[in-house]
């Protein structure tokens, strides 16, 4: 039964997961899809292609906006148009998801992991340049859980040693800072619009940047390299949006305004009542950004009741299916054997083995959001 007792499952029999994706009206959408019958222009960057691409430039008050099939791709294309040589350093994080790290491998490029801030767990600026080589030519942070990094810290080093700074992010749809939209720090920054994300288009993403010519760059590589019916100028891949999915876009930004409202409404709740209980610590936010309540997670510390694995536990049994994101680090994962493990990482193993990152989407009745908080509180 667990040491909640019969709280939660037994009452109501329903499993609440920690997203579920945002979807439009059915009939918004299939009203939308409609003119692909008749034009049987499924693809290959088509009306719905750009308009999305230009309501997003200006959703996210970006200059240059190139549309993906997925977020991962948009990052590892963003990086391979960077053109770095083969073996090249990368500074960046291993609390984020395992795309951050693999674009960078991919690539044929060296990740060296930098450690990060207890407070909201995004890269620790003050530790990036001890780890700065000859070999090093970009930095990768992270706006995790859509916590804004040290942009302005992050940029008089990245030119300081003339590097490119990449940022990954997939958490921060709609974030701003100082007043900007998230994406108009570094060389260039990569959304993801997968379907458990903030804003999605079923799958997808989008790189965005303020140079032209890495507009053009991304068309090579996200269609092949064709510029003509018997031209092909470069060896890129396929990373296209289809038009489906630029529809379901289009639709879903209409109610971005209103998602993240609603969004918003969950996770001060959580907050005003998690922020009381100790043992249990929250992320801190920079006064500057606005967010996007896209993610709301939760430090189990040591002098807490339990530890994270078994609050996970326990509030699984009650139905409430909570994450451990983002734990293991990437660094640690099987598929890297080891090969990072002298790397010092103290603060980011720390958070991996405290996070948990609880239930927030739209339609999340704002009473299961007390009855988390009620059974997290109860057995203090
Ligand atoms: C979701 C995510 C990605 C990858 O995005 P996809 O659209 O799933 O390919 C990359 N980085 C982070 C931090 C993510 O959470």
């Amino acid at each position: 039964m667990g040491i909640f007792g019969e709280y939660y499952v037994n009452m109501m029999n329903e499993k609440i997961f920690v997203t579920r994706s945002s979807m439009p009206p059915y009939e918004e959408y299939i009203e939308a899809v409609k003119p692909l019958w008749d034009s049987r222009l499924l693809t290959n960057m088509g009306k719905y292609h750009a308009e999305l691409e230009q309501e997003l430039k200006e959703y996210l008050d970006v200059p240059e906006l190139s549309l993906m099939v997925n977020g991962h791709m948009a990052l590892e294309l963003t990086i391979q148009a960077m053109g770095f040589p083969e073996g090249a350093e990368v500074i960046t994080t291993p609390f984020t998801f395992i795309s951050t790290t693999h674009a960078i491998v991919r690539n044929d490029l060296k990740p060296v992991f930098c450690d990060v801030k207890p407070e909201d767990g995004t890269i620790d600026e003050a530790k990036i340049e001890d780890l700065i080589t000859e070999h090093t030519v970009a930095i990768v942070p992270v706006h995790v859980y859509g916590n804004v990094c040290n942009v302005e810290e992050i940029q008089r080093i990245a030119d300081k040693y003339s590097l490119k700074v990449i940022y990954d992010a997939a958490h921060a749809f709609g974030v701003t800072y100082k007043g900007k939209g998230i994406g108009n720090w570094g060389d260039a920054s990569v959304f993801s619009f997968h379907a458990t994300k903030v804003f999605n288009t079923i799958e997808g993403g989008a790189a965005v940047f303020g140079d032209h010519r890495l507009y053009e760059k991304l068309y090579n590589l996200k269609n092949f390299g064709i510029r003509g019916e018997e031209l092909v100028t470069e060896v890129g891949a396929n990373a296209k949006m289809n038009e489906f999915c630029a529809v379901m876009g289009l639709c879903n930004l209409k109610y971005m305004g209103r998602a993240i409202e609603q969004r918003k409404v969950l996770c001060e709740e959580y907050e005003k009542r998690l922020s009381c209980i100790s043992g249990i610590r929250l992320f801190k936010t920079k006064l500057e950004m606005s967010r996007n309540y896209g993610y709301l997670p939760i430090l189990v510390e040591d002098n807490y009741f339990l530890n994270r694995n078994e609050l996970y536990e326990e509030l699984k049994k009650q139905g409430i299916y909570a994450r451990k994101y983002f734990y293991p680090l990437t660094s640690d994962q099987a598929c890297f054997k080891n090969k990072y493990r002298d790397a010092d990482l103290k603060c980011a193993r720390e958070l991996a083995e405290k996070v948990l990152v609880l239930p927030v989407y739209e339609e999340l009745h704002k009473g299961r959001v007390e009855n988390i908080c009620e059974m997290i509180e109860k057995i203090v």
